[in-house]
């Protein structure tokens, strides 16, 4: 039996990565997965990938007009929510020394203020027995030089679960957080000038992680299935760390 079967599902940054790999998952257990992201282009290279049952929403997080738009899309099409994915977020490395307030201010716009506003907005639409996924990162546990706004803005994110978890409970809705570890996607890519450097930093992250390699983004995919289906149905306010044992050994 399909785990998500007739679930209507938002999956922000569902056109790369981890979002993608978890809308594709939701779609094969039934699911109709609205994805978001800015860029047209990988938005639409993923709706081909996806195949059926998607629709795809150009959209900044960082842009509360765009994420009425969105939901106002998804009532119009689907009329409700059963599941909630904030999985878009970005990494510009920097010293704190070297950070300016614009990056301050853009790391903290995307991946925290990104994520309260996608959940805030869904709530009308959140139907009972409904689950939301924040992805956070095993960086909130750490204290990587270099990512000192990053790791914050996800530390935020492992908050905004536990108060959620409590102001949701009593509509039937659970929060939990996913903390992946290194794992294998473009945002390894983008934070480096070459793709020498990039498999650097991906050689090295294997080289740290007890389970010696980094993480697939279906490996996350089946994290976030656990968290947004019935199988998780007594867990909420919990942070699942799939990370290879990096942060947990
Ligand atoms: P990715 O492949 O680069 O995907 C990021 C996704 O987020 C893309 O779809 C991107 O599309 C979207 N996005 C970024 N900014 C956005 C914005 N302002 N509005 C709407 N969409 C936006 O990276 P990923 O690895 O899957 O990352 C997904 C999440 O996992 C992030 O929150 C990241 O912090 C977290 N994470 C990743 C790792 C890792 O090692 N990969 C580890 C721990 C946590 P557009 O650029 O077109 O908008």
């Amino acid at each position: 039996m399909a785990k998500l079967e007739g679930k209507i599902a938002v999956v922000t940054g569902g056109s790369s990565g981890i979002g993608l790999a978890a809308a594709k998952k939701f779609v094969e257990e039934g699911a109709y997965v609205f994805i978001v992201g800015r860029r047209q282009s990988e938005l639409d290279k993923a709706k081909a990938e996806i195949g059926r049952n998607v629709t795809a929403v150009q959209a900044d997080v960082a842009n509360l007009d765009d994420l009425d738009r969105l939901y106002s899309i998804v009532k119009d099409q689907k009329g409700a929510v059963d599941i909630v994915v904030a999985s878009a977020g970005f990494v510009e490395r920097k010293l704190t020394q070297d950070a300016t307030s614009a990056h301050f201010d853009k790391t903290f716009g995307i991946n925290a203020r990104g994520v309260y506003f996608t959940v805030q907005k869904a709530l009308p639409l959140l139907r009972k027995g409904g689950s939301v996924v924040l992805v956070s990162s095993g960086l909130h546990l750490k204290g990587l030089p270099e990512h000192s706004t990053y790791a914050a803005t996800k530390a935020a994110v492992r908050s905004f679960a536990r108060t959620w978890a409590m102001e949701l409970k009593d509509r039937g809705i659970r929060v939990n957080t996913l903390s992946p570890g290194a794992i294998d996607t473009p945002i390894i890519d983008s934070q480096f000038k070459s793709k020498e450097e990039a498999d650097g930093a991906r050689a090295f992250f294997s080289s740290i992680t007890p389970l010696g390699r980094i993480g697939r983004p279906e490996e996350m995919a089946a994290a976030v299935l656990y968290l947004a289906s019935d199988d998780s149905s007594y867990s909420t306010g919990i942070d699942l760390v799939a990370d290879g044992g990096i942060t947990q050994v």
